[in-house]
């Protein structure tokens, strides 16, 4: 059994193949450590397991890949990075570790969902996937041939970082004028209240996505217009068979989905737009548990730790 928890908002429990026997999450981030850690347990108990069958633990966290166990944490990312990382001036992988008594292995959260929509999702036949992550701001993960494409600096597929605007805004990423910046759902979500005088949530997105609100859908049709002109270029340098819209926005990923192909329409040679599939995920919050599964599959970390063979509940007997 696999322990995988995600940005504070979601944790669940998954057997190596894929099966998820528990997920719980939040609406909003949790403060860590002590209501991620809750989040775990409550994971933990919905899935029925004794804890001796649990043999590792996925942390995903936005930044860096950290591919590393509680032993050795490797390198970090910039200040602004280590906000997620430091739970209490602790690191978090240390934290679940010793909450867990198991080891624990970091992934980039958006490298996650990537992974379990390319492996388990509806593009799982596709060589070559880029799955835009955009509930908790705008990121992306590449995977090639069933595995994750970190990229040298462990920082692959981090589209919110392309540069848009030399008098933008200093990013915490160190640079300025960052695309998230001004392209991100919160952003738009702002920008809504602003423009009708109320709050709106990623719940309000969907519900409105879903209902035909023709503003709403406009908006979301123009935000994925915006995506989709840098992914554009993407499309053209790679080639990919697919690019998966993050389904955790429910009706709303479609509509953006929709953006993204026009403007992959206009800014692409024909070619190239004619055999890229654009599409909305098909996992919701799944695809962050199925990925972590395919992560203890692709990177053999059962063989890590020590657990060679796969034990626990049995596939098919997850509670109702
Ligand atoms: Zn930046």
């Amino acid at each position: 059994m696999v322990v995988a928890a995600a940005h504070g908002f979601l944790a669940g429990v998954v057997r190596p193949d894929g099966e998820v026997l528990a997920a719980v999450h939040s609406t909003a981030n949790l403060t860590p450590p002590a209501a991620v850690l809750e989040l775990l347990n409550r994971a933990i108990a919905q899935a029925e397991i004794s804890a001796r069958h649990i043999e590792l633990a996925v942390l995903g966290l936005p930044g860096p890949s950290l591919f590393a166990g509680t032993a050795g944490p490797g390198p970090l990312g910039g200040s602004h990075l280590r906000r997620f990382r430091d739970w209490a001036g602790r690191p978090a992988a240390d934290v679940v570790g010793e909450h867990l008594n198991r080891p624990v292995f970091c992934e980039n959260d958006a490298n996650l969902a990537a992974l379990g929509e390319a492996v388990y999702g509806e593009s799982a036949a596709a060589d070559t996937v880029l799955h835009v992550s955009l509930t908790h701001g705008t990121g992306a993960g590449l995977v090639i041939g069933g595995k994750l494409h970190r990229g040298g600096s462990r920082l692959a597929g981090e589209i919110g970082h392309l540069h848009v605007d030399d008098g933008g805004q200093l990013c915490e990423c160190g640079a300025r004028g960052c695309f998230w910046q001004t392209t991100s759902i919160p952003a738009l979500l702002s920008e809504l209240a602003t423009a009708h005088g109320r709050t709106f949530s990623v719940s309000d997105l969907d519900a409105a996505a879903a209902a035909g609100e023709l503003e709403i859908i406009r908006a979301l049709r123009g935000f994925g217009r915006s995506l989709g002109r840098r992914i554009a270029d993407f499309v053209v340098f790679l080639d990919p068979q697919a690019i998966v819209v993050d389904s955790t926005l429910g009706a709303a990923s479609h509509v953006i989905a929709d953006g993204i192909r026009e403007a992959v329409d206009q800014y692409t040679p024909p070619q190239l737009a004619a055999s890229v599939q654009i599409s909305s995920g098909s996992l919701g919050v799944s695809a962050h548990l199925k990925g972590a599964a395919a992560l203890v599959r692709t990177e053999n970390l059962l063989v890590d730790t020590g657990h060679a063979s796969v034990a626990g509940r049995p596939s098919g007997t997850a509670p109702s």
